[in-house]
């Protein structure tokens, strides 16, 4: 961890006038600072030289000394961070410039306190998205540790599924699975495990429950692994005999080939509409539409769900070269079924690298 990506951020703020911007959420503080831990601030300065600063509590002394780089001033505060923020702010820049915030997580009530705090000659700019679009591309290192985690997902998996799925129950399966991941070296799951059986598939969301895997039927797994502070997200769909209903086949056979033609098609210059509508269009014309309620995909990085976001309602923004996005197509079946296929992808320079290695075809796992 060094100061680049604060420059990065320097350059973006210094072309939308921004004096300073305040980066309160403890992922884009990890981001931008190395921090790990649960308090911390950064006030990232487009002045130049510029003078960032990373502000924390007595707690984190030591551990913000060894995490946070030179390229951050750091301040121990004993009181109130929001005042805080304004001492250091008012010290270093006077009485009057432009603040950045990130309106979509600053309460309004820390913006009031602020505004107080501030006084009138400070203009509080919302900036919602300045960190996050800087973390949609990954770097080298960050692709790496995704791609570790991706693998450590799969072995896990493996393992788990050795000892079959009929007779188990969902949640059994789950929590086998988390350990697994741990056992391998994952700080843990990435977000709770979805295993969904029968029926139960048909809700893209479902808890493991403590019933019995029957045989005969589909399973979905949705799971990752959290490694080095970057996730990993994947899903299969498995039958649990070979006597499946016609109806579960054409509909894993349908989303797989959505699947496969979306994933096909993601590079840099491609957008999320247009890759969620290369899924959605054959799912439409196969007359599943309706069951296909969710988006194509999502990018995966230090959260499980971050940018670009592929559906929809996406943005016609290209993807760039370092953005790590899912391929996940469902289609559900009410009171019946459900089928999802998710794999990890890489946009790199020379086209794509899938990080998923485990395979696709319908596979029995009694
Ligand atoms: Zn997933
Ligand atoms: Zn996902």
């Amino acid at each position: 961890m060094n100061g680049a990506r604060a420059e990065r951020l320097a350059n973006e703020l210094r072309e939308r006038e921004i004096d300073v911007l305040l980066v309160a959420t403890p992922v884009n503080v990890r981001y931008l600072t190395g921090f790990t831990g649960t308090n911390g601030l950064a006030l990232i300065d487009a002045g130049r030289p510029a003078a960032h600063r990373f502000l924390t509590d007595f707690r984190y002394t030591t551990q913000s000394a060894a995490q946070v780089p030179e390229a951050f001033d750091r301040e121990i505060v004993a009181g109130d961070m929001l005042e805080g923020i304004v001492e250091t702010l008012t010290a270093s820049r006077g009485e009057k410039g432009r603040l950045g915030f990130d309106d979509a997580s600053l309460t309004v009530k820390q913006h009031a306190r602020l505004t107080e705090l501030l006084g009138e000659e400070w203009e509080l700019v919302p900036c919602a998205g300045a960190v996050e679009r800087l973390r949609a591309v990954k770097d080298a290192g960050e692709i790496d540790r995704i791609r570790a985690a991706s693998r450590l997902a799969d072995e896990a998996l493996r393992e788990t599924l050795e000892a079959g799925l009929v007779g188990r129950s969902e949640r059994d399966v789950a929590i086998e699975l988390e350990l697994r991941m741990r056992r391998l070296g994952a700080e843990g799951a990435s977000f709770p495990s979805i295993v969904a059986a029968g029926a139960h598939g048909a809700l893209p969301h479902a808890e493991p429950r403590a019933r019995e895997i029957r045989k005969d039927a589909l399973l979905t797994i949705d799971w990752g692994a959290l490694h080095e502070g970057y996730c990993s997200d994947c899903t299969r769909t498995y039958a649990t005999g070979e006597r499946i209903s016609a109806r579960a086949r054409e509909t894993y056979e349908l989303v797989l080939a959505a699947q496969e033609q979306a994933l096909a098609a993601v590079r840099a210059g491609s957008n999320g509409k247009e890759l969620d509508a290369v899924a959605r269009d054959l799912i439409e014309a196969a007359g599943e539409g309706d069951h296909f309620g969710h988006g194509l995909g999502h990018g995966v990085g230090l959260e499980v769900h971050e940018g670009p976001r592929l559906s929809r309602l996406a943005s016609e923004d290209p993807l760039l070269v370092g953005n790590v996005v899912t391929v996940e197509p469902g289609v559900y079946l009410p009171g019946r079924l459900g089928v999802r296929i998710e794999d990890l992808v890489v946009v790199t320079a020379d086209g794509q690298e899938v990080l998923t290695r485990l395979s696709k075809e319908l596979t029995v796992v009694a």
